[in-house]
């Protein structure tokens, strides 16, 4: 008899690689895709990315709409508006075409379109959705065009509940788009700032999964190549933006990190989310300043662990060399080693922290992390983010 016990989702199909989003009218064929919603976010879609992607639609004759009011981080408004363009327009699926906050909210129009039930119900705090729940989830076509969240090949969306200025995570097994367009040429474009705050996304993602306990070996195997691509490719990409070789790399390790997250995530996560949702900073970027405190933090939990990962990556010193090869990174790339690095005029009063602190320990991805997260280790981690 053993104790190990796991449960394994990898059933995305991925087409992966430089141009391919020439394939899109294809992807759509195969999904049953004929009037597609194509949410996208105002930023991109003043750009040549969404033009030329347009353009390919209008060659192969496909009737769409661009639905683009997706805020960075996005609220309950945008979905409410996108799930009405949706049914008015009478659409009968999604591209999701963006960063996380489009692909998410492109998600979550195409999930919620036809439900019956609130979204709030769908919040990751249980296992209780049902086989109609998933039915009435209209088609997904996702294409990423940044390398950090993964959500194109996960179940969940992060929207922003605005009355209570929390984020949240909507979890459905079924809310997974049925293809993607991996084409890492479409994220060249990125500014330099967001190429850093989403390669720093996939790095938490896969860091804190790879530490999360719980039996999962097929995780922690993505998870410690996606370290090991985001350490080497993602100075490179930042260095040279129209690096293709390292975008493409960076854009896998973003997929691996959502992949492997399945296992759980942790303190950097439960920290980044209240952040995020109060002073709406860049969800990577926050991650980013948390990582370094919260690894030295758990370090008691996942030190041998991270010793095999420092060996992986050809690091030495083990957990030593490892912490030391993070915060070089982060100063390489500009990331902010405090939280006033990344929010302007940052006044933090005693009940603004209490707040954030209580948010962080009911945040779902609070259970993941190896040591447990009680209030005043998450406001031990606030102060030392806020000092440095
Ligand atoms: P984002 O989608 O918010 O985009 C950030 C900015 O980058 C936007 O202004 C956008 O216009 C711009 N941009 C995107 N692609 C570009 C390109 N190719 N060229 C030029 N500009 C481009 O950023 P993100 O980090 O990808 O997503 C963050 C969101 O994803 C947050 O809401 C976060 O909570 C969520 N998230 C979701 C998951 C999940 O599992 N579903 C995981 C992590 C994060």
């Amino acid at each position: 008899m053993t104790t190990l016990v796991s449960k394994w989702n990898y059933p995305t199909t991925v087409r992966f690689g430089a141009g391919r989003i020439s394939e899109l009218p294809d992807a759509l064929a195969v999904t049953g895709i004929k009037h597609p919603l194509f949410v996208t976010d105002p930023g991109l879609a003043k750009l040549p990315v969404v033009a030329d992607t347009l353009k390919i639609l209008d060659a192969a004759k496909i009737p769409y709409r661009v639905f683009s009011e997706v805020k960075p981080n996005p609220v309950e408004s945008n979905l409410n508006a996108g799930i009405a363009v949706f049914n008015e327009g009478g659409h009968d699926g999604v591209i999701a075409f963006g960063g996380g906050s489009a692909l998410d909210l492109g998600k979550l129009i195409a999930f919620q379109a036809h439900q019956t039930r609130p979204v709030w119900d769908f919040e990751d705090i249980g296992d209780w959705w049902t086989r109609a729940d998933a039915d009435r989830i209209a088609p997904i076509v996702a294409v990423p065009t940044t390398a950090g969240t993964g959500s194109e090949v996960g179940r969940a969306g992060v929207i922003t509940h605005e009355a209570s200025h929390t984020k949240k995570v909507i979890f459905h097994p079924k809310m997974l788009p049925a293809i993607v367009i991996a084409d890492p040429a479409l994220t060249v474009g990125m500014p330099s700032f967001i190429t850093v705050g989403t390669g720093m996304d996939a790095l938490a993602h896969c860091l804190e999964a790879y530490c999360a306990p719980g039996y999962h070996p097929m995780a922690d195997g993505i998870a410690v190549e996606g370290v090991r691509l985001v350490l080497e490719n993602l100075p490179k990409a930042v260095a040279d933006g129209k690096d293709l070789t390292a975008r493409a790399h960076m854009m896998s390790a973003a997929a691996m990190g959502a992949t492997a997250f399945q296992k759980g995530l942790g303190a950097i996560h439960s920290l980044s989310h209240p952040i995020g949702a109060l002073y709406d900073t860049h969800h990577g970027m926050t991650n980013a300043v948390f990582m370094p405190y919260v690894l030295a933090f758990n370090r008691e939990a996942v030190e041998e662990r991270i010793d095999r990962l420092a060996a992986y990556c050809g690091i030495a010193g083990g957990f030593d060399g490892f912490a030391a090869v993070i915060l070089k990174l982060r100063q390489d790339l500009g990331v902010p080693h405090t939280l006033g690095g990344l929010i302007k005029d940052l006044a933090m009063d005693d009940a603004r922290k209490d707040l954030i602190a209580e948010m962080a320990i009911i945040d779902p991805t609070a259970g993941g992390n190896p040591v447990r997260l009680t209030k005043d280790a998450a406001l031990s981690l606030l102060d030392q983010a806020i000092a440095g």
